[in-house]
């Protein structure tokens, strides 16, 4: 291929890489060939700054390349890696899953922080219900932090819970989420969890169907769709999730759902023609959209 030269070091690797994906109109070229490199070399990337003017081997150099051909392709990095950081946990990721968003962080941390605010008998027996669990992101990191809950993952992808079961192994917490294979609140019946939810959580496929195809190529072409496509107006999760969701959640119980960057005023007009919900909040993300909606069942 010869992108990289044999006797290039690490820092020359760096700037190669950084301008061969700079040129296939990859964003954020830099930071991309330095994650790239680190998972090649096996070392943090600070350590490559620290071990900069070592030597690549030939066989670093084709690996390297190949990751670099891919990536220059359009294959996302997480695919190439197999991992993905949320919520400083490094998730085991592969195509067929959500690659995780930094605006998930921001779901979990308002459903840790309520949680949290509630009463002790609330947190002894929490049941949760993560609905499209995708990688497990939100169930594995809510799981963890409470030794009580019991989490319900479910998801109509067989792969996708694969790639959870491990997420859940990896940070031991296997024994605490059930993996149900599964539309939408399917398996409230199936598991008894009707009037006994303490928390559904949510960050179901969101995108109007006729705006995929607008989508960056890497994520149109590599992400699975039935993680992205919400329906004409990809509202139609919703229009499940909330009606079912006041059936399943006690009183008190939390409703936590992402939205996209335009849909948390008609999602929350969802939530108040149920009529079984109350203090409906929306929080915004970093880039100031209004990302997460939520509201505590009557
Ligand atoms: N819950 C997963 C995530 O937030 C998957 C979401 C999805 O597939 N839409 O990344």
């Amino acid at each position: 291929m010869n992108i990289v030269k044999t006797g290039t070091d690490i820092l020359n690797a760096i700037k190669i890489g950084e301008d061969y994906l700079k040129n296939k109109g990859i964003q954020g070229p830099h930071l991309e060939s330095e994650v790239l490199l680190s998972y090649i070399l096996k070392k943090e990337r600070i350590e490559l700054y620290m071990e900069k003017d070592i030597m690549l081997s030939d066989e670093e150099i084709n690996a390297f390349e190949e990751m670099l051909l891919k990536r220059g392709e359009g294959v996302p990095t997480s695919y190439l890696t197999g991992s993905r950081e949320f919520l400083s946990m490094d998730f085991i990721i592969a195509p067929g899953v959500l690659i995780p968003r930094a605006e998930t962080e921001l779901l979990v941390e308002e459903v840790i922080s309520l949680l949290q605010g509630c009463g002790e008998s609330f947190k002894e027996h929490i049941n949760i219900i993560d609905l499209g669990t995708g990688s497990g992101i939100i169930a594995v990191s809510i799981a963890r932090l409470f030794p009580t809950c019991r989490v319900y993952a479910v998801d109509i992808s067989k792969k996708a819970l694969e790639i959870a079961s491990l997420n859940a192994v990896r940070f031991n917490v296997e024994d605490k989420i059930t993996f149900i294979e599964g539309d939408f609140l399917s398996c409230i019946q199936s598991c008894g969890l009707e009037g006994k939810t303490h928390v559904i959580v949510s960050n179901p496929p969101y995108i109007p169907t006729d705006q995929i195809e607008t989508l960056q190529k890497e994520i149109k072409d590599y992400e699975p769709i039935t993680a992205l496509d919400g329906g004409r107006d990809g509202l139609d999760c919703y229009r499940e999730i909330i009606p079912s969701a006041a059936n399943c959640l006690i009183k008190g119980g939390i409703l936590a759902l992402e939205v996209g960057y335009n849909q948390a005023q008609a999602v929350k007009i969802l939530i108040e023609e149920t009529k079984s919900f109350k203090s409906i909040t929306i929080k915004k993300d970093y880039a100031g959209y209004e990302r997460i909606v939520m509201a505590i069942r009557k």
